[in-house]
């Protein structure tokens, strides 16, 4: 038996037995699924499910506002609510969090503590979920921040879009001085949802 120098998975050699290839596929498997659990020596935990994006924000944040945009996941992406991150950049010295992460969505704010307007920031982001189940990954942070919003039911309409026509569910808390309704860009088309329904 020989095996592979990434990955170390086994295959026989040429002088290895044909009798003994259950044993060599038996060997092989075992190593796919110790590599594939995330358990293995030679590949650390990968993420079970993750989708990254971008998305520019409603408009600039004035002198100490801030601003909000929500963005939606693939429909079905996510079976355990993931942990997201947010970076959000302008030419102005803002900060970026995210709020309200669920399983179809999450939050991204944007706030301006300075005395000045910058240019409309964008965003990049990347939500994890770790495990089938909700072990480990810091899924709890997620969870705890979806207390007290309003909840809404967002479709995109984009032709072609594979979330076109799927109503999502939404959690969304306005910041100060922003609107009562979601600014809502899809996770997959990256363009505004402007179908907006109250659940
Ligand atoms: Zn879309």
């Amino acid at each position: 038996m020989s095996q592979t120098p990434l990955f170390g998975f086994p295959f026989p050699v040429g002088t290895d037995k044909v009798k003994d290839g259950d044993d060599a596929i038996a060997a092989l498997a075992l190593q796919v699924e110790e590599q594939l659990s995330g358990t293995g020596g030679v590949v650390p935990s990968s993420p079970y499910r993750m989708q990254v994006g971008g998305a520019t924000f409603p408009s600039a944040p004035t002198a100490d506002t801030g601003v909000v945009v929500t963005v939606t996941f693939a429909a079905g992406r996510f079976t355990q609510i993931p942990q997201p991150l947010a970076q959000g950049s302008s030419n102005g010295y803002g900060f970026t969090t995210v709020a309200g992460p669920s399983l179809t969505q999450v939050s991204i704010r944007y706030y301006n503590p300075t005395a000045s307007t910058p240019s409309v920031p964008v965003c990049f982001w990347a939500a994890f979920q770790m495990n089938p189940s909700t072990a480990p990954g810091l899924e709890g942070i997620g969870r705890a921040l979806l207390g007290g919003e309003r909840l809404f039911t967002v479709t995109c309409d984009t032709d072609g879009c594979a979330n076109a026509g799927i109503p999502i569910p939404i959690a969304y808390e306005a910041m100060e001085g922003e609107p009562a309704i979601p600014y809502v860009v899809c996770g997959v088309c990256e363009r505004p949802v402007t179908k907006v329904t109250a659940a």
